[in-house]
């Protein structure tokens, strides 16, 4: 059956209804989008053709404007704000280039971690600040041991229904078992852009992640990330396809945030324009259902582009060089309402709607 938001298109190009010449939507844009509408999921070189719209153009307005009305009907206009505790930092043997812990990056050269007690102390506030889930974020290589008991602490202090999510390192299916009995619902992991290359860790460890995850019970939130302004179309849609592919509850894009000194400063950052335009096609990727669609940082456009679902961050940042973030990049929950209600939406109240499994692709 037809989906509601399918778009007319008369003959070979959809007219806007402006008289100028080239105001117009490429009937290629329009086909692709109103499949999409009828259930269809884009292919590799669909997304391609889709990431290939010049800025700025009506293609690439189409596209966001799709997207949005598409994320919107699937969510019901509700969006999602989840909170982050940066657990610990330490030199990074990864060496995730991107990343401000990487250790060859010499951002943070002494190890340190947040007591088990502020972490208590910051997921209540969380809780209380009306975060729909709170992950607890390490660098890769932190003691999942420690993590654990950690972890255990907290659940005992948090409200039954307060939604738990990892964001650590690779693990295999014992842990993933222990993560899902100390009371997570989901983890967040993602084939990064560069994987293999710009980090240490190959692709497919990151897949068997996510398949222990799974085979547990466990949600999988991911993320087409960091991008920068030298990954190419093709790069960016086969990590896009390669994230559909783990069936997740939510995806999203998000932009690489320089790390000064690091190797790959030189590239710069792309726009949030550019972010919130992946993020439209991201989203649109993911097919019509899927009520959850991420962009980092927060910005409204991202939430005018197809995105429904902000972080906001206390701890330790891979994308900040200040020890806690609530002093540099990272904002508050109230922070990110702000923007989602700039952008018309309404906030999911309580638990995470996103992290259900009767939501995952
Ligand atoms: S992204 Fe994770 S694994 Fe990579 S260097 Fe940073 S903390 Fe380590």
């Amino acid at each position: 059956m037809a989906h509601a938001l399918k778009i007319k298109s008369t003959g070979r190009r959809a007219n806007l209804g402006y008289r100028e010449e080239g105001m117009m939507v490429d009937s290629k844009v329009v086909d692709l989008i109103n499949r999409v509408c009828d259930g269809h999921f884009l292919t590799e070189d669909e997304i391609i053709c889709l990431l290939g719209a010049k800025a700025h153009s009506p293609e690439a307005g189409f596209i966001m404007g799709a997207s949005d009305a598409l994320n919107r009907k699937a969510s019901d206009n509700l969006a999602e704000i989840h909170a982050q505790i940066g657990v610990n930092l330490s030199p990074c043997p990864r060496n995730c280039t991107f990343c401000a812990f990487a250790a060859k990056n010499n951002i943070f050269k002494e190890s340190s971690e947040l007591s088990p007690e502020s972490v208590i102390e910051l997921a209540l506030a969380a809780e209380s600040q009306g975060a729909n889930a709170i992950f607890f974020m390490t660098t890769g290589h932190y003691s999942f041991g420690r993590f654990l008991e950690i972890s255990r602490g907290v659940r005992e202090r948090l409200k039954p229904d307060t939604v738990m999510i990892a964001n650590i390192g690779d693990f295999g299916q014992q842990e993933a078992e222990r993560l899902k009995a100390v009371g997570y619902r989901g983890i967040y992991h993602a084939v990064r852009m560069g994987e293999g290359v710009d980090t240490s860790i190959n692709p497919e460890t990151r897949l068997a992640t996510v398949r222990a995850a799974q085979e547990a019970g466990l949600l999988v939130g991911t993320c087409v990330e960091p991008i920068g302004p030298e990954h190419t179309l093709e790069e960016i849609a086969e990590k896009i396809v390669i994230g559909r592919s783990m069936k997740p509850c939510y995806s999203g894009a998000t932009r690489r945030i320089s790390i000064p000194g690091s190797e790959m400063e030189r590239y710069g950052m792309i726009s949030e324009y550019r972010m919130a335009f992946i993020v439209a096609v991201v989203r649109l990727a993911m097919g019509r259902n899927l009520i959850g669609n991420c962009t980092h940082e927060p910005n409204v456009l991202g939430a005018t582009a197809g995105a429904n679902l902000f972080w906001a961050e206390v701890g330790t940042n891979p994308r900040d060089t200040e020890q806690d973030t609530s002093k540099g990049r990272g904002l508050n929950v109230n922070d990110c309402v702000q923007m989602f209600r700039e952008a018309d939406y309404g906030i999911v109240r309580g638990p995470s709607m996103i992290y259900n499994e009767s939501n995952t692709l």
